[in-house]
């Protein structure tokens, strides 16, 4: 039953119709003045989203794209960034700033544990020189289910004084708060398909004013995403390339959605599918990834115990056509995650919490009691 399929996976996420209908429009020129329109109403609505003045700008990429759109507008060659990692992003991070032969430290966490702030302080309390040009964090890591502290890092970084705060906030923005004027983050990199509620293809990046500071000194090699173009192109509401047109059409309809819903309310619901999520798998005695200091808003990370996680993703596949994310790199066949960002609401929780408890009975699994986990569930969501 391909039209039931529900994806609870981190991204893409599920869509909702009007989002996916606005798409089906008949396409319009880029250079119009209708175009303009949509595009300062949806620049505006990112501001609002990032919690900013700065300029948020749109580039046709994944969040890798984006990612990769503010490393090398602000950096220059044989530069010293410091890099945190504590799962498959954060290595991601590493390995793209190596690719421009960028000088790459790292503040290492174990997948499943957060990054230690006092890490970050001791390596820039050391840089007496402060050559480190740039600290660049995963917010919400997820392949384990992490969140990391970015407030606390953001402020020593602060301290610092000359590195800037880059952030991958893929899985978190849209999911909690990333205030991005508050916390004095610098380049902050996302993707459409992640919390924004719509389909791949949309990277966004925002930029403070230091990171445009560094910009204009900045000589990594740089064409299709020189921010600069789109920087001047957004003054006047248009792009220097072809947009992704539909995708704008999806977007202004979904961020019309999310300001509706309001800010607080968004990053409210978010925590009571977390939290939901979170109290049905441990009342299933299926242990959970992350401590719960830690727990990402986007995603949770399962470590089943006696059965194959693959067993259980192919089961709720097959059967009840909901798609599980599995682990990655080392954690493939050892971990599930269950995706609850963006467009989520407590039926899909309650759905998959007892499609899950089914496959575990039918896996033959020990030590749950049946109805355990949709009453945990239940619960936290009727508080
Ligand atoms: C999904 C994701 C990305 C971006 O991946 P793309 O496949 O390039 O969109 C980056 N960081 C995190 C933490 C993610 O979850």
């Amino acid at each position: 039953m391909d039209d039931k399929f529900m994806l609870m996976i981190p991204g893409p996420t599920p869509v909702p119709e009007s989002v996916l209908l606005a798409q089906a429009k008949h396409l319009i020129g880029h250079r119009s003045g209708e175009f303009s329109q949509i595009m300062a109403d949806i620049t505006e609505n990112l501001k609002w989203l990032h919690q900013t003045q700065n300029d948020v700008l749109m580039v046709t990429a994944s969040g890798t794209g984006a990612m990769e759109a503010g490393i090398i507008n602000v950096l220059s060659s044989g530069d010293r960034v410091l890099v945190g990692s504590n799962g498959k992003f954060g290595d991601r991070w590493a390995k793209l700033c190596r690719a421009y032969g960028l000088q790459v430290d790292t503040v290492e966490a174990e997948w499943g544990k957060p990054l230690e702030p006092a890490a970050f302080q001791s390596a820039l309390e050391a840089d007496a020189a402060k050559s480190i040009k740039a600290v660049i964090v995963t917010h919400s890591e997820t392949s384990a289910g992490v969140i990391n502290d970015l407030e606390a890092i953001a402020q020593l970084v602060k301290a610092h004084g000359e590195a800037l705060m880059v952030v991958d906030a893929v899985t978190s923005l849209g999911a909690c708060s990333v205030p991005m004027d508050a916390w004095g983050l610098d380049v902050v990199a996302s993707g459409s398909q992640k919390g924004y509620m719509v389909p791949p293809g949309l990277g966004f990046v925002a930029m403070s004013d230091r990171a445009w500071a560094a910009q204009k000194t900045s000589n990594l090699p740089k064409f299709y995403f020189d921010l600069a173009a789109y920087r001047k192109d957004g003054a006047k509401n248009t792009t220097p390339f072809t947009p992704p047109v539909s995708l704008f059409f999806a977007l202004q309809v979904a961020l019309k959605m999310m300001r509706e819903e309001g800010l607080e309310a968004i990053f409210a619901r978010h925590a009571r599918l977390q939290q939901a999520t979170r109290a049905a798998m441990t009342a299933l005695n299926l242990p959970l990834f992350a401590a719960d200091d830690c727990a990402s808003p986007a995603v949770t990370a399962v470590m089943p115990q006696g059965v194959e996680a693959e067993q259980i993703r192919s089961t709720m596949r097959k059967r009840f056509d909901i798609a599980l994310a599995g682990g990655q790199d080392h954690l493939k066949g050892k971990i599930f995650r269950v995706g609850h960002l963006g467009f989520v609401c407590d039926r899909d929780i309650l759905t998959a919490v007892s499609a899950l408890e089914a496959t575990l009975a039918s896996l033959g699994a020990e030590g749950f009691s049946p109805g355990a986990g949709l009453t945990a569930a239940q619960k936290v969501l009727s508080a």
